[in-house]
């Protein structure tokens, strides 16, 4: 399997592969990309995998010929790029050693597909993002020769940041990916039908299994050894009221300007209601400054507002670049999720059942914002002010409303509901297990 960087990719991957070992006997190696030494997190990360699982991490890309201002989607794309030559000696070595049967990449690997066809390995592809985004990334090629003007211009509907400029290479690199979707046997999709039941009908007929896709999710990593921090957040946890806690996080990526965490600071400190904040070093230009590493030396709780730490002793905690998410989620005294909508985020809070606040950054979080507020009513969303942030009084209303209001009620409801329709189709009938074990039949059929 071969994730690309961020461990919005890595993790859900790494997941989907012990299921596959657990459940249905494999052994699986994960290639893993590498643009410098990997983050602290990621090494706690990989120092855990269970036996069966082995990982191999290729040599460092370089990329100082890239200026500041190049897309997320477009380093992500250069990194497997500029890794093939590597990746072809590893995959040679492992295909040479090993019964290799299939060749799992993410989104934004397709061009390692060609690796597999060399070797004659069926390539499968993992989707790390909705069903709607893999129905608008299916039929892009389509929507890019029949729309000729920019997609920023139009409307409807809000596609993400990549798609907006057909002139960025990000937008080529989206092109480029997306045609090649369909050299995969199958895609392994982790969402479930009734997050988006429409679309995953949809998609199942749509394209008469060419690919076949498999929805397996919620895939959620709720391995306890993950994290080194956990222990002292989850003392305070355990202090705290059963449901009081709103926990805040704009993922691994995420970071917001200087002048937003002083509002978002100040906005919790006026709500009254305790907290357990997740800071960054502040980003003024870009929204996802940490996507490719969250090692900083400077101290982020330095840009919080002067005695903001002294003020909230008691009502809140702040933890700094990295929080043990799942633990926190998991936790009965969290009672709210402030997120940046990353996917990965909302898989976790549905399966703990935890309501939302949606403050999406980039990528394909606004599009997945809109669908927790209209489809599935499981999220508040705060207004942003023309210049861009959330002022400090937006935000003590609506994190008032998610704890104590009428408004968050609902949501909370509606939330409960789809945590029991996740636990569902996870259980040995659901329609999840089945499309795994649907799956790995046809892997085991690729063994010779
Ligand atoms: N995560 C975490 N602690 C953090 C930040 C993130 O454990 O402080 C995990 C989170 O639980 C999720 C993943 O990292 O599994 C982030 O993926 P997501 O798709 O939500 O967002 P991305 O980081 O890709 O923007």
């Amino acid at each position: 399997m071969l994730p690309t960087p961020g461990m919005g990719h890595l993790i859900p991957l790494v997941e989907f592969a012990k299921q596959l070992i657990l459940q249905h006997d494999s052994s699986i190696t994960i290639i893993l990309p590498t643009d410098g030494p990997i983050s602290k997190s990621q090494n706690t990360f990989l120092s855990s995998l269970p036996s069966g699982l082995n990982y191999r991490l290729l040599p460092p890309v370089n990329f100082d010929d890239l200026s500041d201002d190049v897309l997320i989607e477009t380093r992500i794309s250069l990194t497997i790029t500029r890794s093939l030559s590597s990746l072809r000696e590893v995959f040679e070595s492992l295909v040479k050693s090993h019964r290799v049967v299939a060749f799992v990449v993410d989104l934004f690997g397709t061009d390692a597909f060609d690796l597999a066809k060399e070797f004659n390995v069926s390539p499968y592809m993992f989707y790390t993002t909705t069903a709607k985004m893999l129905s608008l990334d299916l039929y892009f090629p389509v929507l890019n020769q029949t729309v000729s003007c920019e997609y920023k211009d139009l409307q409807e509907p809000d596609l993400p940041d990549p798609l907006h400029d057909r002139k960025d290479d990000a937008y080529k690199w989206a092109l480029h990916h997306t045609k090649r979707f369909k050299m995969a046997h199958g895609i392994i999709l982790n969402s479930f039908i009734d997050l988006e039941p429409q679309t995953i009908k949809y998609l199942q007929e749509a394209y008469n299994n060419r690919p076949k896709i498999y929805s397996i999710g919620p895939l959620v990593l709720m391995d306890k050894k993950f994290d080194d921090d956990v222990s002292q957040c989850l003392t305070w946890l355990d202090k705290q009221p059963r449901g009081s806690v709103v926990y805040i996080s704009f993922g691994s990526g995420g970071t917001l300007s200087h002048e937003q965490i002083i509002e978002l600071a100040i906005g919790l400190e006026m709500s009254g209601q305790r907290f357990l904040l997740v800071v960054r070093c502040p980003n003024d230009r870009i929204p996802n400054g940490t996507y490719f590493n969250n090692q900083n030396s400077t101290n982020p709780l330095d840009f919080l507002p002067n005695g903001f730490l002294e003020r909230t002793k008691g009502l809140g905690l702040v933890l700094a670049n990295w929080a043990p998410q799942v633990q926190i989620l998991s936790h009965v005294s969290v009672g709210g999720f402030l997120t940046h909508c990353g996917w990965n985020s909302i898989l976790e809070s549905v399966i703990c059942g935890v309501p939302l606040i949606a403050w999406p950054l980039f990528a394909d979080q606004r599009t997945n914002a809109v669908m927790l507020i209209e489809d599935l009513k499981v999220a508040l969303r705060p207004k942003i002010r023309d210049n861009g942030i959330v002022g400090r009084s937006e935000i003590s209303e609506v994190v008032k409303e998610l704890m104590e209001g009428e408004e968050g009620k609902e949501v909370c409801i509606k939330m409960k509901e789809l945590k029991d329709a996740a636990k569902k189709v996870l259980s040995e009938d659901g329609s999840s297990t089945k499309a795994l074990d649907e799956l790995a039949f046809e892997l085991k059929k690729c063994v010779t």
